[in-house]
């Protein structure tokens, strides 16, 4: 892993982070034991193998639930601004999929969820795009929206920064907004 990769996992880790307590508040909210594990930053790059990501909410019975807070808004199918459906990166899919329960992605206002289920899983696919910023390739698994459940989500599960504004990133058990977020990422 290089430094860059490691900002972007980083980010990764803060960005999701106000999403991923939002969605473990509605689970218990519908009365289901979520744990959101704490998160262990890697000092750096060369010790990034040590900390793995091993998934964002984890069930009583052990299993997991993944989460995606986009940067743009969706109420359902009609309105979801993209081909497909983008369940994670390959590397994580391979790694964490046999554990999962649902992936879940958030509507940047939290009104919406899509939620893909691992029973659909033959209909899944391999994607590579083009980072526009880095040029690398990048490796994910897709579905097509038919195989997606969209329903609305709980918006006073959201949290906010002190400026009100929605938090976007989760850094030292507070949330922020992109502009009030302590940390720069580089990258
Ligand atoms: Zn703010």
């Amino acid at each position: 892993m290089t430094e860059p990769d490691h900002q972007q996992f980083l980010e990764r880790l803060d960005r999701s982070r106000p999403a991923v307590h939002a969605v473990a508040d509605w689970l218990r909210w519908n009365g289901k034991a979520a744990t959101v594990p704490e998160t262990r930053y890697a000092p750096s790059f060369d010790v990034h193998k040590e900390y793995a990501d091993n998934g964002d909410i984890f069930l009583a019975n052990g299993r997991l639930v993944e989460v995606k807070h986009l940067t743009i808004n969706f109420t359902s199918a009609a309105d979801w601004p993209f081909r497909e459906f983008f369940i994670d990166s390959q590397a994580r899919v391979a790694r964490l999929v046999d554990n999962v329960d649902a992936y879940i992605a958030l509507s940047a206002d939290y009104a919406a969820m899509g939620m893909v289920l691992p029973k659909t899983r033959e209909h899944w696919y391999f994607t590579e795009t083009r980072n526009g910023n880095t040029g690398k390739v990048v490796h994910n698994v897709a579905c097509s929206l038919e195989h997606v459940i969209f329903r609305p989500f709980e918006k006073r599960f959201a949290h906010y920064c002190h400026c009100s504004k929605l938090g976007v990133f989760g850094v030292g058990g507070k949330w922020f907004c992109r502009q009030h977020c302590p940390i720069t990422y580089v990258g």
